[in-house]
């Protein structure tokens, strides 16, 4: 049987590349290859370029108004298609249907919808100076690269392109060559929706084609999600033409379980943070740190409603919410972390094994897997291992445990599990983290910036402000008496 082959998607249609070049997509939960992509060669970066210079030229001109009709359109046709993208997202990612179906498109669209309602709102700035004037204009950027991960594929190019496009900016956008299919998907249905050909564009590929996107002198700004040494590469390539950049990196976040929490929520926290997705979100709590009271009791119910409430197989069995790692190179890459954890001394709770479930014999499963008796200098608790492995520590007083959560050169996230609402946000506000939570853990809706401190990022997502990251403010001085010169 053959399988498709997809071009990349540029000014409005697929362009065929000159070179030839494929690479082929497998789905993690099979071992097999479900789809053929083409490179983006030099032709097909030229043709981006001069697609999203026509693109800019015609939306930027649009009133912003204008903008976030089409935009809007285009938030009600990826609701309405959301079963079939959700289906290439678990076919791409591994990720369970289960999740997909609520998650992955709905989180996507919401944010178009969010910033298409912004659009119009933004407003720049007039004030006297005396009696001349000033005011200031909100102008887009120009054409904005986004280069995604592979565990939100879609949501990932809803997330960057939504306030780019607000902002009357022209996009190009390289998926992970692990899942490209729903940036594709996203770029038909912006054209359906009557965006302008060459305003959003999908070139495909690894990281010559990611490189390519930060060094070109055309694109103004570059926002990257991926892990923090393939940002720091990012950086750097995109300084040589002084680009703005916004990085949403790796993480390594803290769990704080007071002896006062509701155990049980803590636990749901816990699993949610490490197991939804099969662990792979870079904002999970893989450090969980438990106040000695409560460790006992904690680790027992953890354990048990891990062995019992989580059921992996083939993703798109609605029963399943535990699905397959992304490739099988990250597979061993957890495993082996899994080794070091043993191998440093920690104990294993559960888990710990690589899975072949009945439904999906040939898939890249690893057991959800947890660790006690764990120490803050052991490379499961320093390392991001982006899959379901957990990381329990103790705990005896709050001074302590934020220094151990601070101890970390990473902060996109951290959470607080207590009763006591002065403890809180005592201890959040201490915590060195872009993204917090209180008695809860992995929310992100539109409305609230997500971003990393330290190591983790530059920049947010998402939230009112990030409209303002696609923008460049012009500042007009108005005379209204007469100029006085020396001259
Ligand atoms: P990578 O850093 O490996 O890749 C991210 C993207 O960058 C891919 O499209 C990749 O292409 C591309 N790329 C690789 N090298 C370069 C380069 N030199 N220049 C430009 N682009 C390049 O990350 P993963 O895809 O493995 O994603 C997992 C990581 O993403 C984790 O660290 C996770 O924490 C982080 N992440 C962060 C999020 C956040 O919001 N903070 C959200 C989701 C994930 P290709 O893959 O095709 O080779």
């Amino acid at each position: 049987m053959t399988t498709p082959v997809y071009q990349n998607f540029i000014n409005g249609h697929f362009l065929k590349n000159q070179s030839g070049e494929t690479f082929a997509v497998k789905n993690p939960a099979t071992d097999e290859v479900i789809y053929h992509v083409e490179v983006a060669d030099a032709f097909v970066q030229n043709a981006a370029i001069e697609s999203a210079k026509q693109g800019f030229a015609t939306w930027s001109a649009m009133a912003p108004i204008e903008r976030s009709r089409i935009l809007l359109k285009a938030v009600e046709l990826l609701r309405a298609r959301n079963d079939e993208l959700a289906k290439i997202e678990v076919l791409d990612t591994g990720k369970p249907w289960q999740e997909a179906e609520c998650v992955d498109v709905q989180t996507g669209a919401d944010v178009i919808e969010y910033f298409a309602g912004l659009a119009p709102a933004q407003v720049g700035q007039q004030q006297m100076v005396g009696e001349d004037f000033y005011y200031t204009r909100k102008e887009p950027l120009g054409i904005c690269a986004g280069i995604g991960a592979w565990n939100y594929p879609l949501q990932i190019a809803c997330w960057k392109s939504g306030p780019a496009l607000a902002a009357g900016n022209a996009f190009i956008f390289k998926p992970s060559e692990e899942t490209p299919l729903g940036a594709i998907k996203l770029a038909e249905i912006f054209i359906e929706a009557g965006v302008p050909a060459g305003v959003f564009n999908v070139v495909q590929g690894a990281a010559e084609v990611g490189q390519w996107l930060t060094q070109s002198a055309d694109i103004k700004k570059v926002s990257f999600t991926g892990e923090v040494g393939t940002g720091k590469k990012v950086v750097a390539s995109a300084a040589g033409s002084l680009k703005d950049v916004t990085m949403e990196l790796g993480g390594k976040s803290p769990l704080l379980v007071f002896d006062d929490a509701d155990i049980s929520q803590a636990v749901s926290a816990a699993m949610l943070g490490n197991f939804y997705t099969q662990g792979e979100i870079c904002t999970n709590c893989t450090r969980i740190y438990v106040h000695k009271n409560v460790y006992q009791q904690f680790i027992d119910e953890l354990k048990a409603r891990t062995e019992q409430n989580i059921i992996a197989g083939d993703p798109m069995d609605p029963e399943v919410n535990f699905g397959a790692l992304i490739s099988k190179n990250h597979h061993d890459l957890v495993m082996g972390y899994i080794d070091k954890g043993i191998s440093e001394g920690a104990t294993l709770l559960t888990g710990g094994k690589a899975l072949s479930p009945e439904s999906a014999p040939n898939g890249y499963f690893v057991a959800p897997t947890v660790f006690t008796d764990c120490s803050d200098d052991m490379t499961i608790v320093k390392e991001e291992i982006f899959g379901p492995v957990m990381s329990v520590l103790v705990f005896e007083d709050e001074d302590d445990a934020i220094r151990r959560a601070n101890d970390t050169h990473l902060g996109l996230a951290a959470g607080v599990f207590t009763k006591d609402i002065k403890r809180a946000h005592r201890v959040i506000h201490q915590l060195q983290a872009g993204i917090c939570w209180i008695n809860s853990y992995g929310n992100s809706p539109a409305e609230m910036p997500v971003g990393g401190y330290k190591q983790s990022g530059i920049g947010r997502e998402n939230g009112i402000e990030t409209l303002d990251h696609y923008t460049q403010t012009k500042s007009i001085y108005v005379g209204m008496t007469d100029i006085e010169s020396p001259f």
